[in-house]
């Protein structure tokens, strides 16, 4: 074998497991397919730390967000990677979201989520003056992170440990090889081959393709993919808040939010636009200027202040998502041999929000699964 672990993909994710191998003292290598790392979905998001609230009690989202978090923080601290725990309030501003996020409590305290509170929408607005809501929930564990100096700081974990990432190389097709083992296939300028004896797809939006690529793979065991795009507009007005402002969660997403950089700026969004595409190359990421209407709506729920012409389009992401609007929402998969019976192989699908914040925990996760 060329290699004994091989990782397709060098986003955040990708780029986790990859290191979590070399400091494990295996020989790695990263394939991606473009021409640096975390250029898709690790820097197309919100750069927020999720608490772990959301997510149904025992699902991989809770877990790997509640031990990824955990880990994150920690790692960052020790690779002095620029982070912030400011935490966040979730507000309501009605009855009907009241329940919502009482709901969302009661997820919290089940998940293991730490120090989160209901407060008053008095207290909050004593908080947050620029704020209007009729409660809130507190999560003081919420944070921001600069996600591409983490993802530098995994790069450089890597080729510490004699790991190496190969940029311009998109692998186009893989083959079993006997009795265990893959030949994966590469296109690019260099078209070549490599064997590797373990296998990691952490291609995020093109991980479907990926597997779609291994010879005898079950295609019913490939998920479908379904692309929904993330509109965030940046706002010129002078920052009203220093916490991070979350409305009660909306189908398919979190709700258009205000997130903060690390220089206080504020950010709004992502918004929801399910795509009718699913063929990830056919992505447009600029941002309409039309949709700002919609955002004054939404963030004026809760800021009534916004001022007019406060709000510019700025980026966009998309979602690798694995179900539809109005369609249950689907976990992460982090499909092991357990589930294909390929010895040495994962694949990872459907690695949405908050993928980032639980990086470190599905890397974990998979060098467990790849234990053999
Ligand atoms: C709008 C939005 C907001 C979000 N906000 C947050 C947040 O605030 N907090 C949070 O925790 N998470 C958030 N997320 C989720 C988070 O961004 C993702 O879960 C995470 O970045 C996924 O990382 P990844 O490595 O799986 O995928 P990616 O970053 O997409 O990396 C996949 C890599 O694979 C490469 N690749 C693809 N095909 C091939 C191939 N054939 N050969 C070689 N390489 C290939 C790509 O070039 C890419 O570099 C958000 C996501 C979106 C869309």
């Amino acid at each position: 074998m060329d290699v004994d672990v091989l990782v397709i993909g060098a986003g955040a994710v990708g780029l986790a497991i990859a290191a979590s191998f070399a400091s494990a003292g295996r020989d790695v290598i990263v394939l991606e397919a473009a021409d640096g790392i975390g250029t898709q979905t690790s820097s197309r998001n919100s750069e927020v730390i999720h608490g772990g609230m959301y997510y149904p009690t025992g699902s991989l989202r809770h877990r790997m967000c509640v031990a990824g978090r955990r880990k994150l923080y920690a790692y960052l601290e020790v690779r002095g990677v620029p982070h912030q725990k400011r935490g966040k309030l979730i507000v309501a501003a009605s009855e009907s979201e009241m329940r919502k996020i009482e709901a969302i409590h009661a997820t919290g305290l089940k998940n293991d989520v730490e120090n989160l509170e209901l407060i008053s929408g008095q207290e909050a607005m004593a908080w947050e003056p620029a704020l209007r809501c009729t409660a809130a929930l507190w999560s003081p564990e919420t944070g921001i992170v600069d996600s591409h100096g983490y993802m530098l700081a995994l790069q450089g974990e890597i080729e510490d440990h004699g790991g190496v990432i190969a940029f311009n190389t998109p692998v186009v097709r893989i083959e079993p090889l006997a009795p265990d083992g893959y030949r994966v296939m590469t296109g690019g300028a260099e078209a070549g081959a490599i064997t590797c004896r373990r296998l990691v797809n952490s291609a995020g939006l093109y991980a479907q393709r990926v597997a779609q690529g291994i010879e005898g793979y079950d295609p019913a065991l490939i998920p479908k993919l379904v692309l929904a795009k993330g509109n965030y507009f940046g706002c010129t007005a002078k920052p009203a808040f220093s916490r991070l402002i979350y409305p009660a969660p909306v189908d398919g997403g979190l709700g258009v939010h205000v997130t903060l950089d690390l220089a206080g700026r504020l950010r709004f969004g992502p918004d929801v636009e399910w795509l009718s595409t699913t063929d990830p190359a056919e992505v447009d990421y600029r941002v309409d200027p039309t949709r700002s209407a919609l955002f004054y709506d939404a963030i004026r729920q809760y800021w009534p202040g916004l001022p007019d012409n406060a709000i510019t389009p700025d980026y966009s992401g998309c979602r690798p998502k694995l179900s539809g609007p109005g369609e249950p929402a689907q976990d992460f998969r982090i499909d092991g041999p357990e589930l294909h019976g390929h010895a040495g192989l994962v694949n990872l699908f459907g690695i949405e929000s908050p993928g980032l914040t639980s990086s470190l925990a599905i890397a974990e996760d998979v060098r467990r699964r790849l234990a053999n």
